[in-house]
């Protein structure tokens, strides 16, 4: 099966730019389908259901291509649940995932009757079947496990071994489901995991899937029949600079077997495997220069538009976009062709603000339009407005049209709920003791 992905050699990125400017995120839906489908496939006949990360990538219109293929929606915040309603999802087609919910959002996903509810702590389970009860509802829940399982990812991007603040610790784990199937105003339909993130060897979900397969067996040994799902959680990672992704069909040869063994449907999760490598950057070279022995390529997007280089090391390809880089390239001064490694850093005030050190990136001159790739997941989602800069457009790529999925954020947006220190009028005092 080849890998799609979105490629420099889309001219109609160039027109993009021009038309809308940058920094800009281009979408590529078709990408995108192909990714869902080269993993429903590779599923072959075990049941499942896909439940994108919606935290991978919120924008609507990607959400809507997710949900024209039949995915439900893993979210993590009411935020994404206003999101993914807003695209489309009923609450049946939501799974509320997160060791952080509030009681009002706990209470929101009780009362909308969101499909699932993951709980990652015995407090959180007890808080669910309080307010499920106070509202005459049965939630439906599953219970997210810390199945120990040491990744080799990024240090921030593993979640799944012990001492990690997500799930439930494994030794606590069999005691809590039968709390929760005891429980009149819960449904205990799940058991799962979710060990990381840009996850690229197999083995980690082979031993998490043993685990869980292990505890569906002791669970239904204590008379728990209430099982329906079992959550093998996303984390598939995708192929950056340099480095390899996770194969669809590798993944599926590891988690089959679970849902084969305990006869559940599987529940998956990705987010950055469906979106990651249909998405680019693009981003306008500004300046170059010298300073200190290194050669700097200064570009209009920072890591306020996207942080993964400054905040995990990440490496994306970058390449120049079209003929025009190229052949400015070719009649530019000193710093021409820039075969010599350059950081490419943004305009932001801080050291940290890059999107690759070292790199070669020819055809790199003031002017040229350079294309981030593989930026679909956890670039738009993660940005912000530091530095008072106007969140990047996104735009959404079907076949040959496109569309703008996004508007560019607007200066006076920047500014949005603040009032100026002269319009403050009702000022709340505080009588102490
Ligand atoms: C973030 C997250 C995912 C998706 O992770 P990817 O690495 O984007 O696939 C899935 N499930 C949960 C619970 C998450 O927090």
């Amino acid at each position: 099966m080849g890998e799609s992905v979105l490629t420099a050699s889309r001219p109609v990125l160039a027109r993009i730019a021009d038309a809308v400017g940058t920094p800009t995120y281009v979408y590529d839906a078709g990408v995108v389908r192909d990714r869902y489908r080269a993993l429903t496939e590779a599923m072959g006949a075990t049941p499942h259901r896909v439940f994108y990360s919606v935290k991978a990538n919120g924008n609507l219109a990607i959400l809507g291509v997710l949900r024209s293929l039949g995915a439900g929606a893993d979210i993590v915040s009411v935020g994404e649940l206003v999101r993914a309603r807003r695209a489309g999802f009923t609450p049946a087609d939501i799974v509320f995932s997160g060791v952080g919910k509030r009681r009002d959002e706990l209470e929101t996903a009780v009362r909308q009757r969101v499909g699932l509810i993951n709980v990652e702590s015995a407090a959180e389970l007890r808080l669910v079947s309080e307010l499920a009860a106070a509202h005459g509802r049965v939630a439906r829940v599953g219970i997210r496990v810390n199945p120990d399982v040491t990744t080799h990812t990024h240090p921030y991007t593993q979640t799944g071994h012990e001492g990690m603040k997500f799930g439930v610790p494994w030794d606590e784990v069999a005691s809590l489901a039968e709390f929760a199937a005891a429980q009149s105003s819960l449904s205990l339909d799940c058991v799962g995991m979710h060990i990381g993130s840009q996850i690229v060897d197999a083995e980690h979900y082979r031993s998490g899937a043993e685990r869980l397969g292990w505890l569906v067996a002791e669970l239904r040994r204590r008379g728990v029949r209430s099982l329906r799902l079992v959550d093998v959680g996303g984390g598939l990672g995708i192929r950056y600079l340099g480095g390899r992704g996770m194969d669809a069909d590798t993944f599926a040869a590891a988690v089959r077997p679970l849902a084969d063994a305990t006869g559940l449907p599987l529940l998956l999760e990705p987010g950055r495997f469906l979106v990651g490598p249909a998405g680019v950057l693009l981003t306008r070279c500004l300046y170059r220069k010298c300073s200190g022995g290194r050669d700097f390529v200064i570009v209009d997007a920072g890591m306020n538009d996207l942080l993964r280089p400054s905040l995990y090391g990440a490496e994306h390809e970058i390449g120049v976009i079209g003929e025009e880089g190229a052949a400015e390239a070719a009649e530019d001064g000193p710093h021409q062709g820039a075969v010599e490694p350059a950081d490419i850093v943004g305009p932001l005030c801080e050291s940290g603000d890059f999107l690759a050190r070292a790199r070669v990136v020819s055809g790199a001159t003031p002017g040229a339009l350079l294309g981030v790739f593989g930026a679909g997941a956890y670039g738009f989602s993660m940005s912000s407005t530091y530095n008072s800069r106007p969140r990047a457009a996104e735009v959404l790529l079907e076949g040959d049209r496109w569309a703008v999925a996004r508007a560019r954020e607007r200066l006076d947006d920047l500014m949005q709920g603040e009032r100026t220190l002269g319009a403050i009028t009702d000022w709340t005092t505080e009588r102490d003791g």
